[in-house]
């Protein structure tokens, strides 16, 4: 007997040549039918008709085999009837996550600025005392992440050049990263953390082990606002006289430990520092020095059941198709007034002729600008049943120079 059937308006389907996915955006299950062109066709045939059809008894013997109803059924996915109805019912899609077209919907540009969450300072490029451990990895991993930078010709960036971008986005609230060189060596510290401290932003200073050498630096720590966040970045070899400057600091409110990890070996290291000085806030920041490959296929690369633990809302699905979440909304200024989306891209502005609208309404128009570029883009993502599911393309891809970091398909 025909069936009339749709899925319920939370559940995201894709499909990529006969292989398809249901999930169920509110419990997070999902059903992956491989290589079955009946189950596609249903879906594709789902797809075009707002999520509702009849299913001829054909077809129903047919997906009965591979028992398509009695699993979307079990999974909360969709509901079906064995008779027919004279009218079509009304069946809906919450989101309209198939007809993306973030152009059509972009009309007013008075709300530019709103689409900025999160800017960046490098306030000066250089330290006092450049006792890094390894200056090499200096100069790669702020491409990887947030991370000081250290360079041979010195800058900072003005009181003056950062007040007037903090004027310019008012009265919207971002997150700030401040970073430098060591921050403490900048020619004005004193008063930018005094203009930070009356910012009604979300500040985060971002710290090097190493940076706290003087007691004058240490006076400027203590002028920072108690509710900004402290991110203390530990990298190795790692030298713990250095680190016991910030002994009396480090289990205080808004305090984070990273450690910048490349091996198994660091990890053990960092555990070992963790029980030593008894770390309460702390977190593992992975690095690709070009040579360990392993250590990111075991740690960062996802497997399927790694995409499919996480749970992702509609919400979040549509945000990544039509956008990348680890960068939208997210600007760098580098202590020449340079700025970027992101250091592994040509720079997209600069201070000096400082248009932040004309910035951001390039980037949200352009699909392929690094605000909008996403796995649904790329290849070999493109082809992916998992290309929303997946974690959306951040700086660890630039930097591998390949965009499946997975175990799903054949990569490095
Ligand atoms: S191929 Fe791309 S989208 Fe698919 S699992 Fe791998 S990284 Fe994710």
């Amino acid at each position: 007997m025909k069936r009339l059937f749709t899925i319920w308006p939370f559940v995201y389907t894709n499909r990529c040549e006969d292989d398809v996915l249901y999930y169920n955006t509110i419990s997070g299950d999902s059903a992956y039918f491989k290589n079955n062109s009946a189950i596609a066709n249903i879906t594709e045939m789902l797809e075009q008709q707002d999520f509702f059809c009849t299913i001829d008894d054909n077809l129903v013997e047919e997906l009965d085999k591979y028992n398509f109803f009695t699993i979307l059924m079990k999974k909360n996915m969709g509901y079906y009837r064995k008779e027919s109805f004279p009218v079509k019912p009304v069946s809906w899609q919450n989101i309209d996550i198939y007809n993306t077209d973030i152009i059509l919907n972009f009309k007013n540009d008075e709300y530019l600025l709103e689409n900025l969450r999160d800017i960046t300072f490098y306030i000066n490029n250089y330290a006092d005392v450049p006792v890094y451990a390894n200056l090499q990895t200096i100069h790669k991993a702020h491409k990887q992440f947030l991370f000081p930078v250290i360079e041979s010709s010195k800058s900072e960036l003005s009181f003056d050049a950062i007040q007037s971008v903090l004027q310019k986005i008012a009265p919207n609230i971002v997150n700030i990263n401040i970073l430098g060189g060591n921050i403490f060596n900048h020619s004005q510290i004193k008063s930018l953390i005094d203009l930070f401290n009356q910012s009604l932003h979300n500040i985060y200073y971002h710290f090097h082990y190493t940076d706290l050498t003087s007691k004058m630096q240490q006076q400027f720590f203590s002028l920072i606002d108690e509710d900004a966040i402290k991110i203390i970045l530990i990298d190795f070899p790692f030298t713990e006289n250095d680190f016991q400057k910030w002994k009396k600091i480090i289990n205080k409110k808004n305090i984070l430990i990273k450690f910048i990890v490349e091996s198994d070996i660091q990890i053990i290291e960092a555990e070992n520092i963790i029980s030593k000085f008894k770390l309460e806030d702390y977190h593992f920041q992975p690095f690709y020095n070009g040579k360990n490959l392993d250590f990111f296929r075991s740690n960062v690369f996802v497997s399927e059941e790694d995409i499919l633990t996480v749970k992702e809302s509609l919400f979040s699905l549509m945000t990544k198709k039509i956008s990348n979440p680890s960068f939208f909304g997210k600007l760098i200024v580098n202590a020449c007034g340079e700025i970027y989306t992101t250091i592994n891209q040509p720079m997209v502005g600069h201070l000096i002729d400082l248009s932040l609208e004309k910035i951001i309404y390039k980037l949200i128009t352009d699909e392929y600008s690094v605000w909008r570029k996403n796995k649904c883009l790329v290849t070999p993502c493109n082809k992916c049943i998992y290309n929303l599911l997946c974690p959306p393309i951040s700086n660890y891809e630039y930097a591998l120079e390949q965009c499946n970091l997975c175990h799903v398909k054949c990569s490095k």
